[in-house]
This record gives C-alpha cells, sequence and structure tokens, in this order.
C-alpha cells in the first residue's frame, strides 16, 4: 500500500559557497553528533503525494540532504482513494479556516479505514526507536497505531489559519482525537498552533528551498527564453507542439513585462482575483502580461479541486473583454517529467519582472521564496508564512488579498518602478539565504529528534 519514494541524495558539499563556511560546518558538525548518538534510528516520513504542492517539494530536498548526510531517512507515500482525498482535501481547507461543511461520521469511518490499512503495512517496516514524521492532516489517523508500537511520532503540519474561526475549530475537533500525547508536534508559525498542542512539544520549523535543485538553480537569460518558448509561454520560433497547455490569445513577447503566479489550481491560491484585479485595474493603464501557471490538472493525487478551479478560470478569462483577454494566459505544465516541470518554473520565475502569491490562506508558500531567491520583487497577501517572509522591504505586502484593487494599485506602481525591483529582489534573496535554506531547517529538525529521542 505505501509506497517508497528513493530521494536521490543531493550534495550538502554544494551548499557551502552559498551558505558560507560556518553555517557549513555547523550542519555537518550537528548530523555528526546526530548519527553518533542515534545511528540506529530511522526516520520515515509519510506523506499523501510525492509530486505537486509545497510538501513533496519540500521532501525531495530535504530527505536529498540528509541522505547526504549519512542518515538514515526514508519517505513512504501513503495510498487513498477519490473519496478520502475528497474527504482531507475538506480537512486541509478547514485548517486554514475555509469551507464549512464538517467530517459525517460515515467520513470519519472511511478515513480510518484507509489510515487502518497503511498503518498495517507502516508497522511492518518500523522498529521501537524509530521516529515516523507524518505530515499534514492526511496522515493524523496513522498516529494511535504507531504510538501502540512504541515508535516516537511528530505530527508535522504544514497549514493553518493565523485566526481560527468555527470551521477551523471543527477541523481540529476531528483531528486531535488522532493527536493526542505525541513526542512532537511541528508547525510553520505559532499564530498556527491549536490551544490543546501540549507548549512543551510544540515547535515551530518554517520550510525551506533547495538552491540547488532544477527548480532554483541558476539559469541563464538564453535558458529562461529557451524553456519559456518551448514550453509554448514566450513567443519565439519553436519546432514541437508547446510542452505546457496554454490558453491564450496571443503570446507575449520577449522584452515585455511578464506579472506570473505560480500555484496549484487551489481556491485559496485565488487565481481569478489576479486574474480580475490585473485585467481591470493593470491591463487597461500598464503594459504587459499576467501568466497564471500551474500543473497539469488531475496530476496533483491529493488535490481533487484542481480542475475545478481552472475550469472557473478558464471561463473568467473567455469572459474578459479582448483587450484584456489579449493579456492573460493561463498555463498547465505537465508533470509527466518532474525535472522539466522544476526548469519551466525556474524559468518563468526568472523571467517574470514581478511575481505575485495573491493566496486568501497560505500555510507558507514556497513559491514566494522560490521568487525572492531569484531576486524577483514579489506581490504577497499578507497572510500565513507570506507575512514572514516578506518583511522588511523583502517585497511588498498586500494587507487584505480580498482588496482587488488595493492589490492592483501596488502591482501597478512596481511595474513602473525599476529601482524597486531591484531594491526589494536584492533584499529578497537576503532574506531567503539567512532563512529559508536547508541548512537551516535541517538543524532545527535536528535539535528536535535530539530532544525526543533523548
Ligand atoms: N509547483 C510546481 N509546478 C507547478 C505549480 C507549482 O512545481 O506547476 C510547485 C511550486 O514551485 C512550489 C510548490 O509547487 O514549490 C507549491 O508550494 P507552496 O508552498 O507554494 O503551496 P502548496 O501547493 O503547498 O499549497
Amino acid at each position: 500500500l505505501l509506497r517508497d519514494v528513493v530521494a536521490g541524495p543531493r550534495s550538502v558539499a554544494a551548499l557551502a559557497p552559498l551558505i558560507g563556511a560556518e553555517r557549513y560546518e555547523a550542519l555537518l558538525r550537528d548530523s555528526a553528533a546526530f548519527r553518533q548518538q542515534f545511528g540506529h534510528s530511522t526516520i520515515w516520513n509519510v506523506n499523501s503525494t510525492a509530486t505537486g504542492g509545497g510538501v513533496a517539494e519540500l521532501l525531495q530536498a530535504l530527505v536529498g540532504y540528509a541522505v547526504d548526510l549519512g542518515v538514515d531517512i526514508r519517505w513512504l507515500v501513503l495510498h487513498g482513494d477519490p473519496a478520502f482525498f475528497a474527504i482531507t482535501k475538506r480537512l486541509h481547507n478547514a485548517l486554514h479556516g475555509h469551507g464549512g461543511e464538517t467530517t459525517t461520521p460515515a467520513e470519519a469511518s472511511h478515513y480510518e479505514d484507509i489510515l487502518a490499512a497503511n498503518a498495517a503495512d507502516l508497522l511492518e517496516r518500523v522498529k521501537p526507536g524509530d521516529v515516523v514524521l507524518l505530515h499534514d492532516p492526511q496522515t493524523a489517523g496513522l498516529a494511535p497505531w504507531l504510538r501502540r508500537a512504541g515508535v516516537r511520532v511528530v505530527w508535522r503540519c504544514h497549514i493553518g489559519a493565523d485566526r481560527g474561526n468555527r470551521v477551523t475549530e471543527a477541523a481540529w475537533g476531528f483531528l486531535r482525537r488522532y493527536l493526542g500525547d505525541l513526542d512532537g508536534y511541528v508547525f510553520t508559525r505559532y499564530e498556527f498552533v491549536p490551544s490543546w498542542v501540549p507548549a512543551g512539544r510544540t515547535w515551530i520549523i518554517p520550510p525551506s528551498i533547495d538552491p540547488l535543485s532544477p527548480k532554483n538553480a541558476p539559469m541563464d537569460p538564453a535558458a529562461v527564453r529557451e524553456v519559456m518558448v518551448a514550453a509554448g509561454l514566450l513567443d519565439g520560433p519553436h519546432a514541437r507542439p508547446p510542452r505546457a497547455h496554454v490558453v491564450a490569445e496571443r503570446l507575449p513577447t520577449e522584452d515585455e513585462p511578464l506579472v506570473a503566479q505560480v500555484s496549484r489550481w487551489d481556491r485559496l491560491k485565488d487565481m481569478p482575483g489576479v486574474l480580475e484585479a490585473f485585467a481591470v485595474q493593470v491591463a487597461p493603464r500598464t503594459a504587459g502580461t499576467l501568466a497564471l501557471v500551474g500543473p497539469a490538472t488531475g496530476e496533483v493525487a491529493d488535490d481533487p479541486e484542481g480542475a475545478q478551479v481552472y475550469a472557473d478560470c478558464v471561463r473568467e478569462w473567455g469572459r474578459l473583454p479582448r483587450a484584456a483577454r489579449e493579456r492573460v494566459l493561463l498555463a498547465s505544465l505537465p508533470l509527466d517529467d518532474l525535472e522539466e516541470n522544476a526548469r519551466m518554473v525556474n524559468a518563468v520565475q526568472r523571467h517574470a519582472t514581478v511575481v505575485v502569491q495573491k493566496s486568501l490562506a497560505e500555510g507558507f508558500g514556497l513559491t514566494v521564496a522560490e521568487a525572492m531567491w531569484k531576486g524577483r520583487p514579489v506581490i504577497g497577501s499578507a497572510v500565513g508564512g507570506i507575512a514572514d517572509q516578506i518583511v522588511d522591504g523583502a517585497g511588498l505586502l498586500v494587507p487584505d488579498p480580498r482588496d482587488l484593487s488595493a492589490f492592483g494599485g501596488q502591482l501597478r506602481c512596481l511595474l513602473g518602478d525599476a529601482d524597486l525591483w531591484h531594491r526589494l529582489g536584492g533584499a529578497a534573496h537576503e532574506h531567503v539565504r539567512r532563512n529559508f535554506l536547508g541548512d537551516v531547517h535541517l538543524r532545527r529538525y535536528a535539535a528536535l529528534f535530539r530532544t525526543i529521542l533523548s
């Protein structure tokens, strides 16, 4: 049932020039101490998808670096059916404070049945002394089985609402019955921690990006152009059919300003809101094209809403007045070749004049860190982890993401101010370098493991 995901080793040594000798040596020291003390423990990660979305992205990198550091670490993806993922997607939205319907008793028992089957498989693999990191609501129901087996269990929640509401409370009411008395609870920010989680076992660990992965690695302008043209996102000669599925009246030219949001087709990313704000507030007064870019729908296993949200965007696009429609394109990037998908995202983020992330709620928002690392000026909503990333002049925050005219106004101003792009972009890169690269992340986990294993 459980699927092993092999994250190829990533070279920690290659990080050294980016993080500096002091941080690099601290990482080696911590991992050597960890291996010596806890070398017999396996660290297991369990989540619900190997591709698409932030958690998969994170695990690819972290597991890869940990392997290179000699840590015995594994990654398993659980098996669920569409009904299971519909339930967990609702819980996901609810923890972000959105949606409404609660989990019915029949759904609860389906959720438990699926996880009981996965747990049986998992219990054959783990041994006492191991640590299992369970990621997000999809895996919460595995915890009671593991606790009974005497392994250390940490629940890592990647999502949350800055201010809880009735919907969040109901979702926690459902999940907490599985999450009692674990060894650790990890959240991205303090605001996300529900009151019933014991303070002494709470860890705040924001995610990180991998500066050397195909998604973030340096790319020269010629390569960026080539990937953009081959994807079908930029006007230019291409021999083969475009790799991405692009909905557009015309393609932008190379020297035209490009505004991009790269996201899953998820309601909380508010792609339609970006489209409307751009069409109404920006397009009539400023040059440039908007690209809304996401994964090909139906290909992210644990995200059943994607196709619907994408269809809504296409419909809204079709309703735009022609002049605005010519300035907006929708692109779905294929996921059959993940490295190619990552290079396309890399190219879009590098080519974009301005990157936006107008989420209505956000756990962290890796797309923001990715764009900041590339020195892009980013406009993001002041929600969730975006507010921890865009600080001290490292980008622009929109206080209320539902205020389309404020968002549009900021975007218009930024598009017209090349000096500001450079100032924001420079600060952005440095902020990510200091706070959101893998070494900082791994050392925070090492501290957590040391505490719960000692
Ligand atoms: N992403 C991708 N291909 C796409 C769209 C998104 O690889 O077509 C990646 C994106 O680059 C980022 C991740 O998916 O690494 C999304 O993570 P984020 O934290 O922004 O949001 P989540 O999807 O976890 O809600």
